[in-house]
């Protein structure tokens, strides 16, 4: 892969960036074990976007690895990335992104989450919060048991794991890493790589 660009996300952050179709998107977990959020809109139609319920159901999982694709919001509906790498192995689609309410109503905590972040990263493209769609939860893992039962599971991510996805049209693209606190772990960043393959 011919890297293009770097973009750092430091730690409670957001980022947002442009990806042509046939590039990679590469999300490297630096020091591991860090949850984030990452939401698609096309690049010339934002009101074309990632549908979690949608990616749930094209592929009948709940989270995703490689081979999977993250669908539009259309109808039909289109594939926007695919994963086409994966070195931890699945990643959250049932959970929407955290944010200022449910941090503090769930953990005490006064400060913005996954939501307000991708709004301030999106705020270039005049992305407005309500219009954020939920999220693929990198390297975050939620449990279901038979009766539908939610349990979020500890982050789980070694230190470098990685996920490939690739655009399969213009898109734009946005990364929070979360700000939900997790025992005994504090918060660290990720580093973004885009870069030209071959084909699509
Ligand atoms: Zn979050």
């Amino acid at each position: 892969m011919k890297t293009c660009q770097e973009i750092i996300v430091p730690p409670r952050s957001g980022r947002a960036f442009t990806v042509r179709a046939g590039q990679t998107v590469r999300i490297v977990d630096l020091e591991g074990r860090q949850p984030g959020d990452l939401v698609v809109f096309k690049a010339d139609d934002l009101a074309v976007k990632m549908s979690q319920a949608r990616t749930r159901v094209e592929s009948r999982k709940v989270a995703a690895t490689q081979g999977d694709s993250l669908w539009t919001n259309t109808f039909p509906p289109e594939v926007m990335l695919t994963i086409v790498g994966d070195t931890h192995g699945s990643h959250d689609l049932l959970y929407p992104p955290c944010c200022r309410y449910a941090l503090e109503k769930r953990f005490g905590v006064s400060r913005d989450g996954c939501l307000e972040n991708l709004a301030k990263a999106l705020e270039a493209w005049g992305v407005k919060p309500h219009e954020i769609p939920d999220p693929l939860n990198l390297f975050f893992s939620v449990s279901v048991d038979d009766v539908g039962g939610m349990k979020v599971c500890e982050p789980m991510s070694k230190a470098g794991s990685s996920i490939d996805l690739q655009a399969k049209m213009d898109c734009i693209v946005a990364v929070a890493t979360c700000s939900v606190p997790f025992p005994a772990k504090e918060h660290t960043g990720y580093r973004i790589t885009i870069g030209e393959t071959s084909s699509l």
